[in-house]
């Protein structure tokens, strides 16, 4: 197993853990330019930063690894004879007017604003898998992860579950975008993965959605972390960013009827489960 990374988000540390794997290699290298580590069984593309804050923060990169690194992966499957398998995201249904989101529903993304960069790059990465699967005959797979959550996430991503951990453990005030009404479903990281997985080896070429349907408001999220870490903490209001979408929820009815897959650990569980490595990240004993 190789895996391939520019490191522009990602840490060499969470992969530590695999170093001593006889099987398993890294390649540090951009997969916007054209790369080959030999041959493939499987192509998982993964890559992309994820965060509306380090999309932010690096737009063209998110474009590039969406369109030309979404050309670069597909055309190693093409040349092996590889499976492929892309991780897209719930943002392809962008503000939903749809509620909870199914797999058939396009959409209601802006194409120009903020988020679109990744919106956008993702939606076009999708476009891309489904032509070279009708072009090119590639064995592919299409799944949307909605919001996933863990350790080793990155403490200063930007994204609301590290945010409101990290703001706890310290004592500071919670961030609460807007009134905090917009609504969320949060995946525990190991579930997420499963359900993944089960993508990649089910028949059915998606997009297939998996993520927790359990919806939250983000008040509702300040306050399951403060539960969970027991702190004192209060809530500050913030402005609510432009495009932020109002609410967000899978409909895992295919995942359920063709992986027999859902998610097993709710968000208390799954934040106790988070609680260490986020108070290590933030450097609270
Ligand atoms: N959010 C918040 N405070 C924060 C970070 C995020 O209220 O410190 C809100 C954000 O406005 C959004 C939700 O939490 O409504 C989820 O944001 P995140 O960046 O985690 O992911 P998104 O689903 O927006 O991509």
């Amino acid at each position: 197993m190789v895996a391939v990374d520019n490191l522009l988000t990602g840490r060499m540390t969470n992969l530590e853990h695999l170093q001593h794997e006889p099987n398993f290699a890294v390649r540090q290298l951009d997969i916007c330019e054209p790369f080959d580590c030999g041959h493939v069984d499987y192509v998982y593309h993964f890559a992309c930063p994820a965060s509306p804050v380090d999309y932010s923060t690096h737009g063209i990169a998110t474009l590039r690894v969406g369109s030309l690194g979404t050309f670069n992966a597909l055309e190693i499957a093409k040349k092996y004879g590889a499976k492929y398998l892309i991780s897209s995201t719930s943002e392809c249904y962008g503000d939903p007017l749809q509620h909870p989101q199914k797999e058939t529903y396009w959409g209601n993304v802006n194409p120009i604003g903020p988020r679109s960069v990744y919106d956008e790059a993702k939606r076009f990465s999708e476009a891309a898998t489904a032509a070279y699967r009708r072009y090119h005959k590639v064995d592919t797979r299409i799944v949307r992860i909605f919001n996933t959550y863990g350790p080793r996430m990155q403490l200063n991503d930007g994204r609301v579950i590290p945010n409101f951990m990290k703001q706890a453990l310290r004592g500071e005030e919670l961030t609460v975008y807007g009134d905090g009404k917009q609504t969320r479903s949060f995946c525990y990281v190991s579930d997420e993965i499963e359900g993944i997985l089960r993508v990649a080896r089910s028949a059915d070429s998606g997009p297939i959605n998996i993520g927790n349907p359990s919806e939250f408001t983000i008040l509702e999220c300040a306050q399951q972390v403060l539960a969970v870490t027991g702190s004192k903490s209060r809530i500050r209001y913030e402005p609510l960013p432009q495009d932020d979408p109002k609410q967000r929820c899978p409909d895992i009815s295919k995942a359920r009827e063709l992986l027999g897959w859902q998610p097993t650990i709710d968000l208390p569980t799954g934040l106790k489960k988070s609680l260490e490595y986020f108070r290590l990240a933030a450097g609270v004993a």
